[in-house]
């Protein structure tokens, strides 16, 4: 475990940064926490709205089995405790967006307790550079509406659509030290998170958002007073508002001022943060159980079945893909930041391995090395992703298995890419109907290595004189000569052969 070093340099001396984030993130179901109405993203305003989660008097909540389950998941998920017993409070506020006038939350008795998320620092060394973060707790809370301003030049709208829907809040200790690591773990959060499937993770819809706690020391010295920037919605905003808050906090404290506990809202436009309003406290609130809900008992049926339906984490994927496939730290740490990518790499190299008759640590690192360099270059030029690639895992390992068996090399193999890219055509056809197979045809060869010998005479000589870099030359010229399907090796053979006869 490193310690980050991120300081901030002021006329007094060192400041330390320390980052709490609460982060929350819409579960992933298709109905309501309390209500059965549907969540589906981008429909039309108020179409999505419930008589519950409209707040007409008389309706009551009934919790949604599946929301308290995906908390459950995320929280085995972190190492969290999960706690059997734990109960819905009303908070209590008034805005034009919460028809019921409160929010049901969980303050007191949330659902998941202390867990903890590891960071990776540096990825080319994810073992050393490994930092744990404490999570304080998950709990489970209601979504509120939206006001639309600015349709109309003299009135707001509301869309309820997101009234009551669920979301787990994520509560980090203040365990994060600089901007690097503050994205670092809301990263590492959205992986989780997707890997269990109890969010989607997409920011740009606000399925996640987060509030950035700041506030800075002299290291060493006690917390210092914290700022709290609202609904802050992608990583680099995250790390924006530490490292803009963090250096205003800074010249304020150095000017002889005082920070206050305030709200303030983080404005990418102008990369600044604003005060919103001064920070209320739980009691401005009023909390209490809702006495529409019963408290929420699990029991270890319940717990039994979420458990075994936790895939294998990010953490424990990255450790075997190194250990039992033998990749590199940084390929292994790539291919396992996202649960779609894994899933993809992990049908290339059983589908390699299985058209090949090897075992899947013999094709892993030709798999990675392709997955990452060629067709992740290929997408990015078509500004394609994973999900909508022309060429499928299947036909990517068809395409490794004809380089393996040297039926064609790895130069042709990248033109054969292309042309898969282009028409979606299968490799072995590609190769069969445009003569790509490379030959060992040892006359076809010599002859090739001849002639190049015999146009460059001058360079032949100075080959023989001592200049023996002028290897690699005649090695692809004679490659070039045989339109690159040429065996590598036996090119090589017979250059050399012929250099010295
Ligand atoms: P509240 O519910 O009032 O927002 P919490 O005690 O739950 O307060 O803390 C909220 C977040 O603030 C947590 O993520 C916590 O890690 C973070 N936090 C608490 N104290 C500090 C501090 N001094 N500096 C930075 N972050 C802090
Ligand atoms: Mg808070």
């Amino acid at each position: 475990m490193t310690e980050s070093t991120y300081r901030i340099q002021g006329a007094t001396g060192e400041w330390e940064v320390v980052v709490g984030l609460e982060v929350h993130a819409q579960i992933t179901t298709n109905a309501k926490l309390f209500s059965g109405a549907a969540t589906a993203f981008g429909a039309e305003p108020n179409t999505q709205v419930s008589l519950v989660d409209a707040a007409m008097p008389g309706m009551l909540p009934v919790p949604n089995r599946e929301c308290i389950r995906q908390a459950v998941r995320t929280g085995m998920a972190i190492d969290a405790q999960i706690n059997k017993w734990s109960r819905f409070d009303r908070k209590n506020y008034f805005y034009a967006d919460l028809p019921q006038g409160y929010q049901i939350s969980q303050l007191y008795h949330p659902i998941v307790g202390e867990g903890q998320i590891a960071i990776v620092l540096d990825e080319k060394n994810p073992d050393t550079s490994t930092k744990v973060i404490g999570v304080e707790r998950i709990h489970v809370e209601q979504d509120a509406g939206k006001l639309m301003h600015d349709q109309h030049p003299t009135s707001s709208y509301v869309d309820l659509n997101r009234s009551g829907v669920a979301l787990m809040e994520i509560v980090s200790k203040p365990d994060m030290r600089s901007p690097a690591e503050a994205g670092a773990y809301l990263s590492k959060l959205r992986t989780i998170l997707r890997y269990v499937g109890s969010c989607d993770g997409n920011m740009d819809q606000g399925s996640m958002r987060a509030d950035v706690n700041v506030s800075v020391r002299k290291p060493g010295e006690a917390f210092g007073t914290r700022t709290e920037t609202k609904n802050v919605n992608s990583v680099r905003f995250v790390m924006a508002v530490v490292e803009h808050e963090a250096s205003r906090q800074v010249d304020v404290l150095e000017a002889g001022g005082k920070i206050v506990q305030e709200t303030r809202l983080y404005d990418p436009d102008r990369n600044e943060t604003r005060s919103m309003r001064s920070k209320e406290d739980a009691h401005d609130y009023r909390y209490f159980p809702d006495p529409d809900l019963l408290p929420l008992e699990l029991d270890d049926a319940f717990l039994e079945e979420c458990r075994a339906s936790l895939p294998e984490l990010p953490d424990v994927k990255r450790k075997r893909y190194e250990q039992a496939l033998g990749l590199s730290a940084y390929n292994a740490t790539t291919l396992t930041a996202d649960a779609d990518t894994a899933r993809w790499f992990e049908t290339l190299v059983a589908e390699a391995a299985r058209i090949q008759g090897k075992s899947e640590s013999d094709v892993a690192k030709a798999s990675a090395n392709w997955l990452l360099s060629e067709l992740y270059g290929a997408l990015n030029r078509l500004g394609k992703t994973l999900d909508t690639s022309p060429v499928g895992p299947t036909d990517g390992a068809e395409l490794l298995a004809l380089v393996a068996d040297g039926t064609i090399s790895g130069t042709i193999a990248k033109q054969v890419f292309e042309i898969m890219l282009e028409t979606g055509d299968k490799p072995a056809k590609i190769v069969e109907e445009k003569g790509l197979k490379q030959t060992s045809d040892t006359g076809a060869i010599e002859a090739a290595v001849a002639k190049v010998l015999a146009d460059n005479g001058d360079k032949v000589e100075q080959y023989r004189g001592g200049k023996e870099a002028l290897f690699g030359f005649f090695v692809g010229q004679t490659m070039k000569a045989m339109q690159g399907k040429a065996n590598p090796q036996v090119v090589n053979e017979l250059v050399k052969k012929g250099l010295a006869g």
